[in-house]
């Protein structure tokens, strides 16, 4: 049965709690125990999938199709471990299910509350495959105090209760604010932090405080003394100039010895780091640098294509070279030339998205690739804006376009060369939509495989014909315009297994121009780089060395 350790975050927001949950799930690895990782998000939404990037960051989908936060990104990118749909849950969907128990009957008349029903159905949640791991890490979202995530607290602290003694521990992440005034780091937010924590129950057994500079032995004899926890348990987090070397960061500050302490593991089986070492190895010493241009909408927020920038850092590390992403907004080039913004970039990705702002700019951002022969990696709305770049420029078919902006617009302005997808086969059962249908969950998510055409770029790219690759989009290139584009150089390399679904494009006689319906960013890791995203920076690598 697993061991249970619950992640809380007090004093401000954005400590990163994410990252220090897959640290810990890292290292954990490294002493030879396996390890699963959960978000419970205290928001009402149902799930992160109607959110805007700009509001929440990006959505990371998993390959049953869950629609989830984007710290489950972190969690597989330093664990390997593929996140499910029982990984991620908020308090959108608690309530909903409790509600739609309550509307069965389930309930058998009793009155409803947030205890225990509610916090029940979070510890269901929590326990679920506990047999499976050795232990279970789950991070609550938000800070200690926040209205919505108190029955989240209630729920954890009942769960230790309900587990024998010694099988969870409490790890609790907070800021010691330095004040340049008086040369000093301050422990007080992080003792009311502690306090709040307290007042409901829960005592934290390691403390991870996050800090500009070490944590000088006064203070932490401090925080040991009124936060109640060992001094050795007492886990300075600072700054680091990349996310890889946190594991090897946290190690070195004693936070896996410090866990298994809490849980009387003794002796602790000795840790392999050498996955680590080599990882920070990469990052921190790189033999050269390209640049990448994304050009995309999200750009004011970096968060909403976080797991596209880590892809590119790995595909960097992959080559031993530093990727310099530069974001450009692709509504510039409505109003400008995209050609001097994007001269100078030894590669370009235009990403995915929804809604047709910006939409045009990202047709001539592939023009140009095209043109030019710079490398371009088209990321799902990346891909339909590079067919249909081709279906306009070089098919002349002069008003290609996606349905996608007729819906919006409400009249038919396009060709559809991208259609609304109403029907698809997933694994051997049918799926349907219809227009008007709930946005929310109802996208083609998750997992699905496609066949590669012999002797493509991307077969080579990827070693195999056969691949699966984590998808979430509502439309589709027309595989109608397969020969017209094919007869121009645009290859359709990449299918759905039943052939009629375009997954992937390539241009011939093109040093390296792949569009891809799916998101392979979201299965790249440190350790193992996605083939793609390794083979896009050695295409840039080989256009640095051009120029
Ligand atoms: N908006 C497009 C679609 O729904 C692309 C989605 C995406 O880029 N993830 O098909």
């Amino acid at each position: 049965m697993a061991r249970f350790i619950f992640i809380t975050g007090g004093v401000v927001s954005s400590l990163g709690k994410g990252l220090a949950s897959a640290a810990l799930g890292a290292l954990l690895q490294a002493r030879g125990f396996s390890v699963r990782l959960r978000k419970l998000d205290p928001y009402l939404n149902v799930d992160p999938g109607t959110m805007s990037p700009f509001e929440h960051g990006e959505v990371f989908v998993t390959d049953d199709g869950a629609e989830t936060d984007l710290d489950l990104g972190h969690y597989e990118r330093f664990t390997g471990v593929a996140a499910r749909q029982t990984d991620s849950v908020s308090s959108g969907r608690i309530y909903s299910t409790v509600l739609e128990k309550e509307r069965r009957g389930d309930y058998l008349g009793k009155t409803i509350q947030v205890i225990p029903h509610v916090t029940n159905e979070i510890k269901d949640f929590i326990g679920i495959g506990e047999d499976e791991v050795d232990f279970m890490l789950c991070e609550i979202g938000g800070t200690v105090g926040d209205i919505e995530g108190l029955p989240f607290f209630e729920a954890i602290r009942q769960f230790s209760q309900d587990k024998p003694r010694g099988q969870c521990i409490f790890m609790h992440l907070t800021l010691l604010p330095y004040i340049a005034a008086s040369g000093e780091l301050k422990t007080k937010p992080t003792q009311h932090s502690v306090k709040e924590l307290r007042s409901i129950g829960i005592a934290p057994d390691v403390l991870v405080c996050r800090s500009e500079g070490p944590i000088p032995a006064k203070e932490r004899e401090k925080l040991a003394l009124f936060c109640n926890v060992r001094p050795d348990s007492v886990i300075a987090a600072q700054d680091l100039k990349s996310i890889y070397e946190a594991p090897l960061a946290y190690h070195r500050e004693g936070l896996d010895q410090a866990v298994l302490d809490a849980f009387n593991i003794s002796p602790a089986p000795k840790p392999d780091l050498a996955r680590w070492d080599d990882v920070a190895d990469r990052v921190y010493n790189p033999e050269g640098e390209v640049k990448v241009a994304i050009v995309g909408k999200y750009t004011q927020l970096e968060d909403a294509y976080k797991s596209i920038a880590e892809a590119l850092t790995h595909g960097g590390m992959a080559n031993r070279v530093k990727v310099k992403i530069e974001w450009v907004d692709a509504e510039l080039f409505d109003r400008e030339d995209a050609a001097p913004h994007l001269e100078g970039f030894h590669a370009i990705l235009v990403p995915g998205g929804f809604g047709e702002r910006g939409t045009e700019g990202k047709i001539k951002a592939a023009q140009f690739a095209r043109e030019r022969k710079i490398p371009y990696l088209g990321i799902c709305l990346g891909m339909q804006m590079a067919v249909i770049e081709a279906a306009r420029n070089a098919a002349k078919l002069t008003d290609a376009g996606s349905e996608e902006f007729d819906h919006e617009a409400g009249k038919k302005r396009f060709t559809p060369v991208v259609y609304h997808l109403k029907e698809w086969v997933q694994g051997n059962h049918k799926v349907e939509r219809k227009v008007g249908d709930d946005k929310g969950g109802t996208m083609r998510l998750g997992a699905y495989d496609a066949a590669l055409k012999d002797g493509s770029k991307v077969a080579e790219v990827y070693g195999t014909n056969a691949i699966e690759e984590r998808h979430r989009h509502r439309y589709e290139v027309d595989i109608k315009y397969k020969d017209q584009l094919e007869e121009q150089g645009l290859i359709f390399s990449g299918m759905s297994p039943d052939g009629r679904l375009p997954e992937i494009v390539e241009w011939k006689d093109h040093p390296w121009f792949i569009g891809v319906q799916f998101h392979p960013e979201l299965k790249s890791k440190p350790f193992a780089p996605h083939p793609l995203f390794r083979d896009f920076v050695r295409a840039a690598v080989e256009t640095s060395r051009l120029v």
